[in-house]
């Protein structure tokens, strides 16, 4: 099955975004914590009543300023932080999926960076289950080269930590140049899988930013999630996320009725 909502609400709160989910026939919705975990855990268990009784899906965005791999102590701390304290919103939405972008290379090889964002994965895992969070971090497909997280690291972390993924296939596509074989990598993913999708600008460094989501871009990897029978939760990046949602849906619903 593949279940397909925005990102974030649209400006609406997460309340009237979920409701908004549900009017508009989708399936999910990523709770952004992009800016900064502002949510109390008492209304992250509002809206997840919410969403269960709606039958939508949800999943969480963990504060774009983390780097578990910094030179500075006190910057893999603060990260930590952002992370556990978006996990135990998580949990209270009943958001099994936490996204964020592991880290930088900066000076580091590639290498090094891989280990100390595994040891900070690890010891973050460490107090999911103490606190018995039903959560999966589930480090994100970077649209950057300088940025750590390609699809062979991110398959290699969930091997090594037990860590779920986050494939921004816009991302993937900007990080390579444009270029994505989705047959192919589809292949070294498991079966099911969160997902981000979005059209999008890059240049020689990767990743501009997220733009409008063009069918004729949306429908090669359409055709390989239907056809490979994988179980995906889909999120729209876009500019206008639940438009661009609701179209991707239409797409999908056509290709399976086919
Ligand atoms: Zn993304």
């Amino acid at each position: 099955m593949v279940r397909v909502g925005p990102a974030g609400s649209g400006g609406l709160g997460n309340l009237e975004g979920v409701r908004k989910v549900a009017r508009m026939g989708l399936d999910c919705m990523e709770v952004e914590f992009t800016y900064g975990v502002r949510m109390n855990v008492d209304d992250a268990r509002t809206v997840g009543a919410l969403a269960q009784e709606k039958g939508i899906v949800l999943s969480a965005h963990a504060p774009y300023y983390i780097n578990l791999a910094s030179d500075e102590k006190d910057k893999v701390l603060a990260s930590k932080k952002r992370l556990i304290d978006s996990c135990e919103r998580a949990h209270a939405l009943g958001a099994r999926c936490v996204v964020f972008h592991a880290g930088f290379y900066q000076k580091r090889t590639k290498g090094q960076t891989y280990d100390l964002v595994k040891k900070a994965i690890l010891e973050i895992q460490d107090v999911i289950k103490i606190r018995k969070w039903k959560v999966q971090l589930c480090p994100e497909i970077t649209g950057k080269p300088s940025q750590f997280g390609s699809v062979s690291e991110l398959t290699r972390l969930m091997q090594d930590s037990g860590c779920g993924i986050t494939v921004d296939f816009a991302h993937l596509y900007a990080r390579q140049q444009g270029k994505i074989d989705y047959a192919k990598l589809l292949k070294k993913l498991p079966k099911k899988f969160h997902a981000h999708f979005s059209g999008i600008e890059y240049g020689e460094k990767g990743e501009k930013k997220h733009v409008v989501t063009k069918k004729i871009f949306f429908e090669p990897l359409a055709k390989q999630l239907i056809k490979r029978k994988l179980d995906v939760t889909l999120i729209n990046e876009s500019p206008q996320p639940f438009k661009d949602a609701a179209m991707m849906k239409k797409v999908l619903d056509k290709l399976r009725s086919s």
